[in-house]
């Protein structure tokens, strides 16, 4: 068979080195985690383990800097230089809540026009629909192209001087589809004043960000997809946009001085982080984006659209299975199919019956599995420590249940 070598070993990944018979194919869901990380958050509670920013004694003060340290890490990872233009959330969901619940009320309202994808996850879609509805703002869908990419043409048919934003993702979960964020950047620019969102968290695990060149102007994702711990993920912004946003949560660390019937707000980035923060699994974040930097993101996503080119391959010779979405080349490293006759959901019971684990659903994604014409898909989602015995064994598996299914 072919060879494609993983770009980190499974001995650097607990849970995998732990059982070498898994073939753990739903990485787009979550990622394993490296030793690294796992390290990382053991370290941090061992050795500097106390409330931030309200301590003088020296330990918080360790904290205080392990959190600051963290933030720094990770807005270098994804290319942003103002490192206090990164906001922790709980993940890409929180940040997109964020955005809606802050610049969208302040921003949005009756006459004004909202626009997303057909393949934006539900976490982004139903943010802003909602808050289109809220506002009295009408909600407009860029449809997309009969391979999965979004519809460019019909995309600028729909951007005018009423929209107020653009909400896309960087790379589609439920497909795979990489989309041309500056090419879209550019014709939204070029017929708007819009503010463009970019749901990122399936582009920070799986391609180089540098978001101080991508053009837009908040960026969202999740840490347990790069590896990091689940709970905590980033909203990049604007610094403009940021100060100029009301807060979203009030309470301790957001505030500068509380008076008895008005409030003034703390400065960046901490006026959007109400509460104790969660310093531990910043810093897992932080040592998993240390780790995924030491692997080099070209590298990263070479290997994914290499096991994607093999996968679709192995995949076509099989009887009456479907491949959703564009080639290869245009791909993270993500294959959606579709088996005549069988249940996504009975595809995935099969496979882990031999040990491979895929997803199966609609991948918080209705909106375009309406417009693949199917309730559900089967998904198969690579990351750097997938090999090709892993595709063997997916492929072993949808021909046994082929077999099974009788045709
Ligand atoms: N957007 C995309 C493209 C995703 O793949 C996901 C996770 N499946 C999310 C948003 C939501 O991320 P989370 O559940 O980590 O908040």
């Amino acid at each position: 068979g072919a060879h494609v070598e993983p770009v980190a070993s499974r001995d650097a990944f607990p849970l995998l080195a732990a059982d070498p018979a898994l073939h753990y194919l739903d990485s787009a869901a979550t990622a394993q985690k490296p030793r690294v990380v796992l390290d990382a958050l053991r370290d941090y509670y061992e050795t500097a383990n106390a409330n931030p920013h309200r301590g003088a004694y020296r330990l918080s003060v360790a904290a205080t800097e392990a959190y600051h340290a963290a933030r720094a890490r990770v807005a270098r990872f994804v290319g942003l230089a103002d490192a206090d233009c990164l906001l922790f959330v709980r993940g890409t969901t929180e940040a997109m809540n964020l955005v809606t619940g802050s610049w969208g009320r302040a921003n949005v309202g009756a006459g004004d026009e909202v626009v997303v994808t057909a393949m934006d996850h539900h976490a982004t879609f139903v943010a802003w629909q909602q808050l289109a509805r809220a506002q009295g703002a009408t909600f407009r869908i860029a449809e997309l192209t009969p391979d999965g990419r979004v519809d460019l043409e019909h995309l600028a048919s729909l951007v005018n001087a009423r929209t107020k934003v653009v909400a896309f993702p960087h790379v589609s979960n439920a497909l795979g589809t990489v989309n041309p964020v500056r090419e879209i950047v550019a014709l939204v620019r070029e017929r708007s004043n819009a503010v463009l969102v970019c749901d990122g968290a399936q582009g920070v695990p799986h391609l180089p960000v540098d978001f101080d060149r991508l053009g837009v102007d908040f960026y969202a994702f999740s840490g347990h997809k790069v590896g990091g711990p689940m709970g905590i993920g980033a909203l990049l912004g604007r610094r403009a946009l940021l100060e100029a946003m009301p807060p979203w949560q009030y309470g301790g660390d957001m505030i500068a001085v509380v008076g008895d019937q008005e409030t003034t707000w703390n400065a960046l980035p901490h006026k959007f982080e109400a509460g104790t923060p969660n310093v531990g699994d910043a810093v897992g974040l932080a040592a998993a984006c240390d780790f995924l930097a030491g692997l080099g993101m070209d590298a990263v996503i070479a290997h994914e659209r290499a096991l994607v080119r093999l996968a679709m391959a192995r995949l076509a010779e099989i009887e009456g299975l479907t491949v959703h979405g564009p080639a290869a080349d245009q791909r993270s490293g993500v294959v959606s199919f579709s088996m005549a006759d069988v249940h996504p959901h009975d595809l995935a019971t099969i496979l882990d019956e031999r040990g491979v684990c895929i997803r199966a659903g609609h991948h918080c994604a209705q909106p375009l599995m309406r417009r693949l014409g199917v309730p559900a898909t089967a998904r198969a989602s690579f990351w750097v420590y997938s090999d090709a015995g892993d595709v063997d064994a997916l492929v072993d598996g949808l021909q046994a249940a082929r077999r099974l299914f009788g045709a």
